[in-house]
């Protein structure tokens, strides 16, 4: 990606950090900031967008709005484990936590635990035994192959907030974590970056081509972001709450048993390929349970 939009025209300077955005007449006008190492730089531009992530500067220097957040829910601790040998995707629910993990790269397995925020002070005195209780309490097997492995990387994770940022104003834009975040549990974070990367370019294309004024242009950005991203952000809310699955989920997971077809389309959900509202939709609903019930009866 970096390569082509090199090639497009793009400069790309490795190394650059923003410090401050530059305004002019209540309008962002550009940035001032510096090479590693170097003295200030100053750039003007016609937009400024953030794609600084969870702690963007440019989110923090304009001040954007949050709206729809949602406090910490859970947060996973997770490191690399040599020797230990996965079976595709593990997956081990426990109270109010579950451990997961596969394998990656160079033979290592990424294994991980992720913990409800009620517990995480408790966990972050003591990551490791936590963590390692919990494998054992839930995931025994998982354990015994643990026993054998070792670890080559420090525990990394922590809590993450859920919002939406206002990601538009004079002059500057968000885009990817820095307009918009949730909870990791359903690993969407770069699908939405892109996503979101693609309508705010489409959104820019438009407003300094003349198809739309500007802000008319962004606005539009903001609603196209937010109905495709709030039913699977409200989705990965409830999960991440870590809470038993309500007795509605509870017949709708049974219901699912045994067809293959609905259980893809529920995955779908994760990969993004089927939406939130088409999968719950009451027709789909109706299929799943009629289905189901003529498979009992
Ligand atoms: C524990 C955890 C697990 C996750 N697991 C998954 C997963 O399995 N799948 C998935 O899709 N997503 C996952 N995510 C989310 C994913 O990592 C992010 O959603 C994604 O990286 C967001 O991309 P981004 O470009 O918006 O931000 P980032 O990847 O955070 O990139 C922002 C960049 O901006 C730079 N920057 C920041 N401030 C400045 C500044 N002032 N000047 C210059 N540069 C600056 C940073 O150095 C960084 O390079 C996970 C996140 C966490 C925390």
């Amino acid at each position: 990606l970096v390569e082509a939009a090199v090639a497009a025209g793009a400069e790309l300077r490795a190394g650059f950090s923003v410090d401050e955005l530059l305004a002019e007449d209540g309008r962002v006008c550009g940035i001032r900031g510096r090479e590693r190492g170097g003295s200030a730089v100053v750039e003007k531009a016609h937009i400024v967008v953030g794609a600084d992530g969870m702690h963007s500067t440019v989110a923090r220097c304009v001040s954007a709005p949050e709206y729809n957040a949602k406090p910490p829910l859970q947060g996973p601790y997770f490191s690399y484990w040599s020797g230990v040998s996965m079976k595709g995707f593990e997956f081990y629910p426990g109270p109010y936590r579950g451990a997961f993990g596969w394998m990656t790269n160079d033979g290592l397995a990424l294994i991980g635990v992720g913990f409800a925020a009620k517990d995480h002070p408790a966990v972050r005195a003591d990551i490791e035994g936590n963590y390692l209780r919990a494998i054992a309490e839930d995931a025994p097997d998982l354990a015994e192959r643990v026993k054998h492995g070792r670890r080559e990387e420090r525990f990394v994770g922590g809590l993450v907030p859920n919002y939406f940022r206002k990601p538009f104003g004079p002059g500057w834009a968000l885009v990817g974590d820095a307009g918009y975040l949730k909870d990791p549990c359903t690993a969407e974070g770069i699908t939405d970056a892109f996503h979101s990367a693609e309508l705010l370019a489409e959104a820019i294309d438009s407003g300094l081509g003349g198809g739309l004024p500007l802000d008319e242009a962004l606005a539009t950005y903001e609603e196209r972001r937010n109905s495709s991203a709030l039913p699977l952000y409200e989705f990965t809310c409830q999960l991440a709450t870590l809470e038993p699955p309500r007795p509605e989920m509870q017949q709708l997971l049974m219901a699912l048993r045994g067809n293959q077809e609905q259980t893809n389309r529920f995955f779908g959900i994760f990969a993004q390929t089927v939406s939130v509202p088409e999968f719950f939709a009451p027709e789909n609903m109706q299929k799943i349970f009629s289905r189901d019930q003529s498979a009992c009866g």
